[in-house]
C-alpha cells in the first residue's frame, strides 16, 4: 500500500467520492455521515455525469461541520477511449452544463440499450429493465450496473470478470460512448464556475494528451488516488509541475470492498494542494468578474 496516510491532526480532505446518485453504494446523506464517522473535514462528492446527489449531500455537510465542494467526474471521449475530468466548485444550476448533463444521460441509456442486446445475442440476457429504472430515477447508469446486472443473473462471478469477458473497451459487448472532447468538457466545468482536474491519470495512461488538455485550460492532475502508488503520485506531481498544473486527489470511495478505496479517511490530499486550488479558483472568480 502507497503511505498515503496523512500525519496525525491534519484535516482529512478527500476530492473524489461517489454516492447512489451514481455507482456508489452509499446514499448522498449516508455518504457524508460517513466521512464525518472517519473524521473528514473536506469532502467532495463526484458522481458520474451527475450533480443529482449535491444538494443533500450539502444539507447533510452543514449539520455535520464539514466542508463540502461541490464536484462531478465527467466521463469524455478521446480517441475512442474514455478519460474522467473531474469538476470542482461547480455551480450545478450552470446553464450549458445542465444541457450537456442531459445529452450525458440520453447517452448512457442508449448505451446500456445497446450493450443488453449485445449481451443477450452471446447468450447473457439480463434485466434491462431494473437498470433503466434507475436511470428514470435520475440516476447515472452504465457499465457497472450491467456487470451487476450479469453477477445477477449467474453469468459472471464478480464484477472483474463481467468486464474482463464483456464490457471493457474491445471486449464483445463493448459499446463506445458518444463522446465529447475533454478539450469541450473543460470549458463546460469552467462555464459552470468550477476548477478541472484530469482524473486518475495513472489508471487512464494518457500522459500524450496532458499538455493539449493544459493548453486547454486544465488547472490539475489528480496526482494522489487510491490506485495511485507513491511512485506514480511523483511521476504526476513531477508532470503537474511541467505543465502548470495543481494537483488534486482523493478515494474514488464508491462504498463497495474491493472496488478502489474500500474505506474513507485513507487518502487524503495535503492541506497545501487544497490551499492551492482554493487561491486558483480565487483568481478564477476575480477574472471572471
Ligand atoms: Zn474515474
Ligand atoms: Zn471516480
Amino acid at each position: 500500500m502507497p503511505p498515503q496516510l496523512p500525519p496525525s491532526g491534519a484535516p482529512v480532505i478527500d476530492l473524489h467520492t461517489h454516492s447512489t446518485a451514481s455507482d456508489g453504494t452509499l446514499a448522498p446523506a449516508a455518504l457524508v455521515d460517513a466521512a464525518s464517522a472517519a473524521g473528514l473535514r473536506v469532502l467532495s462528492v463526484t458522481d458520474h455525469d451527475t450533480t443529482g446527489g449535491l444538494d443533500v449531500a450539502a444539507a447533510a455537510a452543514a449539520r455535520l461541520g464539514i466542508e463540502l465542494v461541490p464536484g462531478i467526474e465527467i466521463s469524455a471521449v478521446s480517441d475512442g477511449r474514455d478519460m474522467h475530468i473531474l469538476g470542482y466548485f461547480i455551480d450545478p444550476a450552470a446553464a450549458r452544463l445542465r444541457a450537456f448533463l442531459d445529452r450525458q444521460r440520453a447517452d448512457r441509456v442508449r448505451r446500456v440499450e445497446e450493450m443488453t442486446a449485445r449481451l443477450a445475442r452471446l447468450g447473457c440476457a439480463i434485466d434491462a429493465d431494473a437498470v433503466l429504472a434507475a436511470a428514470a430515477a435520475g440516476r447515472s447508469v452504465g457499465r457497472p450496473q450491467i456487470a451487476a446486472a450479469l453477477i445477477a443473473a449467474g453469468h459472471v462471478h464478480t464484477r472483474d470478470e463481467a468486464f474482463d469477458r464483456f464490457l471493457e473497451y474491445g471486449a464483445p459487448a463493448y459499446v463506445p460512448r458518444q463522446g465529447t472532447s475533454p478539450e469541450e468538457v473543460i470549458a463546460i466545468l469552467h462555464d459552470a464556475g468550477g476548477l478541472v482536474s484530469l482524473a486518475h491519470p495513472g489508471v487512464t495512461r494518457r500522459d500524450d494528451r496532458i499538455a493539449a488538455l493544459a493548453a486547454a485550460g486544465l488547472d490539475a492532475l489528480e496526482a494522489r488516488h487510491s490506485d495511485h502508488d507513491a511512485a506514480a503520485e511523483q511521476h504526476y506531481r513531477a508532470v503537474a509541475r511541467v505543465h502548470g498544473l495543481l494537483v488534486s486527489g482523493g478515494s474514488d470511495f464508491h462504498g463497495d470492498v474491493g472496488h478502489r478505496a474500500a474505506r474513507l479517511g485513507l487518502v487524503s490530499v495535503p492541506e497545501e494542494d487544497y490551499a492551492a486550488l482554493k487561491g486558483a479558483l480565487e483568481r478564477r472568480r476575480h477574472r471572471a468578474s
